[in-house]
This record gives C-alpha cells, sequence and structure tokens, in this order.
C-alpha cells in the first residue's frame, strides 16, 4: 500500500480543483473544436450551464456547459441527451477539454 500517493486524477489548469479520476475515463478520442477532449463517466466540483439543443456531426445532442465551482472556467460540457441511438452511451456523461485539465499524482 502507498498511502501517500493519491489516485491519478484531473484538475482545474487554472485553479488546481480536482475534477476527475484516471479510472474515470470512457474515452479519450474525443475532439472538440479547440482540440482534443476526454469522456469520463462524471466529474467532481463542477456546476452546469443552461441546457441547450446541440445538432453535432454524431447528431441532434442536448447539452449543458460545464463550469469548474471554484474559478467558474468552462471546461467542456455534458450531454444531457443523445437522440441517436448509437449515441445514447454519452446520456449524464462529461467531456472535458484536454487542455483545461491537469494531471495529478503521475
Ligand atoms: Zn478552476
Amino acid at each position: 500500500m502507498e498511502d501517500s500517493i493519491g489516485p491519478r486524477l484531473y484538475s482545474c489548469y487554472k485553479c488546481r480543483n480536482h475534477l476527475a479520476l484516471h479510472d474515470d475515463i470512457i474515452s479519450k478520442g474525443f475532439q472538440s473544436k479547440n482540440g482534443r477532449a476526454y469522456l469520463f463517466t462524471h466529474v467532481r466540483n463542477v456546476f452546469e450551464g443552461p441546457k441547450a439543443d446541440r445538432q453535432l456531426i454524431t447528431g441532434l445532442h442536448t447539452v449543458a456547459d460545464v463550469h469548474c465551482a471554484d474559478c467558474r472556467e468552462v471546461l467542456g460540457w455534458k450531454y444531457e441527451k443523445a437522440y441517436e441511438e448509437s449515441e445514447k452511451y454519452k446520456e449524464g456523461k462529461v467531456v472535458l477539454e484536454k487542455f483545461k485539465i491537469v494531471k495529478e499524482n503521475w
């Protein structure tokens, strides 16, 4: 047991607020307009903006911006609802932009 070393996680690039565990990544293959992004099963210490319908390459989705609970920076978005059957697995999941998160305990 290595009690002094916590789990590998990601934090906000601005304020180092802890956001997500490495183990909660579903996919690293997401692409946003700003570059690569990761899909997580869930994230902590964030709040959601208003829901909005967006037509994406993969079809119509209801999404909400995800903000850091400390510095309020927009870090990514949450899939509230997917309308295409093949995209349903994204519902309730959160995408964080790679350049807005930093690794801790690696
Ligand atoms: Zn922050």
